[in-house]
């Protein structure tokens, strides 16, 4: 297994005579030796960024700062860095300063939707935590740009114990997602703490983790780290490829380790034109990841952040991936492609359409190779009225808990003990005048 290779060994001569390829595993050497500026870019990688370029450049990095570790910075190819997805992904581009009308600084509205510093809450039983401001490489089409470098440190405990407050006191919340910033920029003892903390927490069941060090900094997976999570269980870790080409030697082996320990992996890529924007690209990534253990979890739509238009595709390029994958691959390979809904609403998932007509008693439907089919409905089913009295059904499910009795969404309109009939939004000019009268 090849681990140093060429470009690998001369980044670290070039860094320094103290350095050495015994350092080139540590992460905390990487971190300290991260690329921020163009001219080490250009004196580690020879490339010659050219000279009218530069002072654009310079103005980006103002507005959005660069670090790129000297790992993910080996896996550029330099012979042709213009076309290659990790420069894309990490290297500054003057396109970054482009500012639509329709672009927003925090277009998820996360902190609107924040409750007390660090959370933000959106779902009603899971909580989205953010315990690092920073990240060991910043990737270009990060949807919290507006963030990045601004705060460059790790919140302390006090800040943190709002959080952890903030949820002791929500019981609805069973779910808790640490992000960032990069929750593994955290020590392994500050996370031992922070994990202990929210485990103890009776209502919370799952922890999960959303990292990108496997891809960036895969030295960051140590066997201390794996120590200390493994006594956190149960957690589920996400990470984030967006290329088959970040699937490395180093990558596979910070893998393993962790769905060694028994962690479910999961991955959520992000459509990137001009990086993942194709079918046969996408197919192979999901292929390498499910070949590593990483379950394809989410594709998103690029946000509508500042700074991100050179990045975006249109809906239709993350449907005709969605259209070359389903059916075609392993399920499990198949991520789920979501739009993550602008003002807040969350993930809205998006599928090519498989159902083609529909009548009393039969659905037309289409399979991936084009096939019209008829599935023919059941002619018996007597539908039966739920009132949410789970107690006297004859389903008797036993559960332990019963369901919130509370549905909401359309949920809520498809169910028979819920008198609502329609969802009208605030404002409605109609429903106003009727008020009025
Ligand atoms: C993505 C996200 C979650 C988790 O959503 P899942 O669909 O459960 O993975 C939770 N909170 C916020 C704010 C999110 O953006």
């Amino acid at each position: 297994m090849e681990i140093f290779n060429k470009t690998q060994k001369e980044i670290a001569r070039r860094i320094g005579p103290e350095s050495n390829l015994s350092n080139w595993r540590d992460w905390k050497w990487q971190l300290k030796h991260s690329i921020k500026t163009i001219e080490k870019f250009e004196l580690l990688t020879g490339i010659n960024i050219p000279p009218e370029e530069k002072s654009d450049l310079k103005k980006t990095l103002e507005r959005f700062p660069l670090s790129i570790t000297p790992y993910y910075l080996s896996l550029i190819d330099t012979s042709n860095y213009k076309n290659d997805p990790v420069f894309k992904q990490s290297f500054a581009n003057v396109n970054e300063l482009t500012v639509l009308k329709t672009d927003m600084k925090d277009p998820l509205s996360e902190d609107l939707d924040s409750p007390v510093e660090g959370i933000t809450h959106r779902y009603p039983d899971r909580v989205l935590f953010h315990v690092s401001n920073i990240c060991s490489m910043y990737c270009r089409h990060c949807t919290r740009k507006r963030k990045v470098g601004d705060l460059d440190s790790i919140p302390d405990k006090e800040q943190l114990r709002k959080g952890i407050e903030y949820i002791k006191n929500t019981p609805t919340v069973r779910d808790v997602l640490l992000s960032g910033g990069d929750p593994f920029m955290l020590s392994d003892s500050y996370l031992d703490w922070l994990l202990s903390e929210i485990h103890a927490i009776p209502h919370v069941e799952v922890i999960r983790i959303g990292t990108r060090m496997p891809v960036v900094l895969p030295y960051r997976i140590t066997d201390g780290l794996v120590e200390v999570l493994k006594k956190h269980q149960p957690l589920w870790i996400n990470t984030h490829f967006n290329h088959p080409r970040e699937i490395t030697a180093s990558s596979r082996e910070a893998l393993a380790k962790l769905a060694d320990a028994g962690f479910p992996l999961g991955n959520q890529s992000v459509l990137l034109a001009d990086v993942n924007d194709c079918p046969r690209i996408m197919k192979t990534l999901v292929h390498k990841l499910v070949q590593n253990r990483v379950r394809p979890y989410y594709l998103y739509q690029c946000d509508l952040s500042e700074g991100l238009a050179h990045f975006r595709t249109p809906i239709g390029k993350g449907i005709e991936i969605m259209e070359s994958l389903i059916g075609h691959t392993s399920g499990f390979a198949v991520p789920t492609y979501v739009v993550d809904a602008p003002g807040g609403g969350g993930k809205i998932p998006l599928m090519p359409n498989y159902i083609i007509s529909w009548s009393t008693n039969k659905v037309i439907l289409r399979n991936y190779e084009g096939i019209i089919t008829t599935y023919t409905e059941p002619e018996s089913y007597v539908s039966k009225f739920c009132d949410r009295d789970c107690e006297n059904c004859n389903l008797d499910l036993k559960l332990d808990e019963p369901d919130e009795m509370k549905s909401i969404g359309i949920e809520k309109l498809l169910s028979d003990s819920d008198k609502t009939i329609s969802l009208i939004p605030n404002h409605n000019a109609r429903h106003e005048r009727r008020d009025n009268e």
